[in-house]
């Protein structure tokens, strides 16, 4: 097996480093009948003596070995912490054990087992305190992991042998209950079976291949291995079974030499059983003995194993390559680590003034779908926020009838009056004009808001390299803050100014209010007018509805109060007109445009300097080590990507 730990190795490195799920490699399930000697052939393929063995039924749980790489000159590199903690075990450092090769199992937890004949010893307990001493089988598994440098990881599975006649305290039905067991192993697509004969049956009838062929009618994941090739009747041989004469197997028939049951007990080595089984097969079969025995056994799972993960590559390197474009893209969204600090400086400055007009412009690169903003917006907030309460406001709004009486009788003072007084108009009017400021201060509010709104934007979206540098993006956002701030004071003077100035002269002589006039020095019409209004009242207008008054106004009151009325609501929709069309466009001329002219100025006056280069261009340690993952990530996706490309080429045969 040694000639897979290179490439699955290397493959392991692959994974580990990409974080994708290691190929899993088919388990390797024994099956046969009862002492056919799979246990044997197991341990063989492992090299160490590990496996209860022996005549009569000793395998009696299925036994699931995980064999698990560890690197020879790094013991400590297994995951597992409780695995490091153990290794810090005092007891076996002072035992002064060589633990290159250590097993674990499930049911004692973190128990390390050094010993292999103490790892045999447990076998066989757990297996009696589940099944009993009496011949009993369990189909609960003992899981057994064993780390080592020689290894490649890789699941035996160790079942018990098949049998017909209960013995002991073995159900009637034992026979079926053990054909279930194994059925449920190797009907897994990922397994491959080892079906062994001992060569002193008759292969014709062999159970092992029976079975095997109900789970893998095709034999494309069965290899026949027959096994106690040494113990055959004299005169007889394994030639035609060998040669597959007796009953043809796809994958090959494999003879092997296990150690007998007194080699067992005067405990010979793995490797002088190998050296023998050599021996002995070239004295007895030469024309087969090389493509018979353990070693040969072995290589054959390997090039079995070999072809699995090669059918596993092609999906894999397309997974990589996936990843590895992903990662890339990543990476460039990252940027470049500054080199030239004062020209990235300017150009992310630029960038970001450029992107701040253009959003204002409707130019922008990355447009808003969801809703309206910059520039668009600020249309709306003149047209439909500004425009419709202006709309909205009354004329006459807050205006009664005796605030109107009592004006117009202030203004005449002592001496009772002949005409409506002009003097009340102007004061009634001034005071409904005065109702146009806040609407108008509100507007450039709004606009501010927006104004301050398109900086995030800006830098969420469009300069999203802004993101890098969260000092410079605070820089950034705290000028462009304090540009809009200070244009704040002057807009709203300019505002409020344009509502003074409105205030400032009545221009009775205006040429649309100059009709409204005419009404009030005809008399004839007048009284014609009131004579129609009375007739056709006009309609509920949405004017407030004038407080009752307490006595009865008398018809000229009546009178003097509607031409006022009219005077003011006439005079009011001239101003309004004018305030509506000149707010937007001081707004424009004060805030927006003053802001857009001189942002890249002041930005570049307040921010490029040659002292707060460093500070303003320090990555956000979180991107340096993002940019610094993505990179190691990408690398090892290439370099994973090269590993496949070399097994491909060269270790597939
Ligand atoms: P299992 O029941 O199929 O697991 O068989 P075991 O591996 O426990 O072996 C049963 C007995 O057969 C043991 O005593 C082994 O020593 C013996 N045995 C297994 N293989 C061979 C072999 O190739 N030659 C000889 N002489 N004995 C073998
Ligand atoms: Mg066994």
């Amino acid at each position: 097996m040694e000639a897979l730990i290179p490439v699955i190795n290397k493959l392991q490195d692959v994974f580990n480093t990409v974080g994708a799920d290691v190929i899993q490699l088919p388990q390797i399930v024994v099956v046969g009948t009862q002492s056919s000697g799979k246990s044997s052939v197991l341990e063989s393929l492992v090299g160490r003596d590990l496996l209860p063995r022996g005549t009569g039924i000793v395998t009696r749980r299925p036994l699931i070995l995980q064999l698990v790489h560890v690197s020879a000159d790094d013991h400590r590199k297994t995951t597992d912490e409780n695995e490091l903690d153990s290794w810090k075990n005092p007891r076996l450092l002072s035992k002064g054990v060589d633990a290159s090769e250590w097993g674990k199992f499930l049911h004692t937890k973190n128990k390390i087992y050094t010993d292999f004949d103490e790892i045999r010893q447990e076998i066989e307990n757990e297996t009696e305190r589940i099944s009993g001493n009496n011949k009993g089988i369990s189909s609960e598994p003992i899981h057994l992991k064993i780390f080592s440098p020689n290894v490649v990881n890789l699941t035996l599975v160790d079942l018990p042998g098949m049998t017909k006649v209960p013995v002991g305290d073995q159900p009637k039905d034992i026979e079926l209950q053990i054909r279930e067991l194994i059925i449920r192993y190797i009907s897994n697509p990922n397994s491959i079976i080892l079906a062994v004969t001992a060569a002193n049956t008759d292969m014709a009838t062999s159970e092992a291949l029976k079975i095997a062929r109900e789970s893998d009618p095709d034999g494309r994941r069965t290899l026949a291995v027959i096994t106690k090739l040494d113990l055959m009747d004299a005169g007889t041989d394994a030639m035609d079974v060998l040669l597959g004469r007796v009953i043809p197997v796809k994958l090959g028939i494999i003879g092997v030499v296990n150690r007998s049951q007194l080699d067992i007990n005067n405990k010979k080595i793995v490797a002088d059983s190998i050296r023998d089984e050599y021996a002995f097969l070239q004295k007895k079969y030469p024309s087969l003995a090389n493509r018979n025995g353990t070693k040969y056994l072995a290589r054959t799972l390997n090039r079995l194993l070999m072809h699995h993960i090669r059918d596993c590559l092609p999906e894999l390197k397309t997974r990589i390559n996936v990843l590895a474009a992903q990662y890339q893209s990543l990476l460039n969204s990252y940027g470049e680590p500054v080199e030239d600090q004062s020209s990235t400086l300017l150009q992310l400055i630029t960038k970001f003034a450029t992107e701040y007009c253009n959003t204002i412009e409707g130019t922008a690169k990355y447009i808003e779908t969801s809703e309206l903003c910059g520039g668009a917006r600020i249309c709306y907030i003149f047209h439909e926020t500004f425009g419709r309460t202006l709309e909205s406001v009354d004329p006459l709004g807050g205006l009664t009838t005796i605030d109107i009486l009592t004006a117009i009788r202030n203004a005449t003072g002592p001496r009772p009056a002949l005409f409506v007084p002009e003097v009340s108009f102007e004061l009634l009017v001034k005071r409904q004009v005065k109702r146009l400021e806040e609407p108008s201060l509100r507007c450039v509010e709004l606009v501010h808001e927006e104004m301050q709104r398109i900086i995030q934007h800006c830098s969420n979206y469009s300069t999203q390299e802004l993101l890098r540098f969260p000092k410079l993006h605070d820089a950034i956002v705290e000028v462009v803050t304090c540009l809009l701030r200070k244009r704040l004071p002057v807009t709203n003077e300019m505002v409020h100014n344009l509502v003074a100035i409105e205030l400032a002269y009545i221009n009775t002589k205006h040429p649309d209010f100059a009709d409204a006039c005419g009404v009030m020095n005809n008399n004839i019409e007048e009284q014609r007018r009131n004579k129609l209004a009375r007739d056709f009242p006009p309609p509920a207008a949405s004017r407030e509805k004038p407080v009752p008054v307490a006595r009865k106004l008398s018809a000229r009151e009546q009178r003097d109060c509607e031409v006022i009325e009219r005077l003011i609501k006439s005079y009011f929709l001239i101003v309004r007109k004018n305030i509506q069309d000149s707010v937007p466009k001081a707004v424009m001329h004060f805030l927006v445009n003053h802001v857009k002219d001189t942002l890249q100025s002041e930005l570049v006056g307040q921010l490029y300097k040659s002292l707060l280069l460093d500070d303003l261009l320090t990555e956000s340690e979180d991107m340096a080590q993002r940019r610094k993952e993505a990179a190691d990530m990408l690398k090892a996706l290439q370099r994973a990507s090269q590993i496949i490309a070399e097994i491909r080429e060269t270790h597939l045969w």
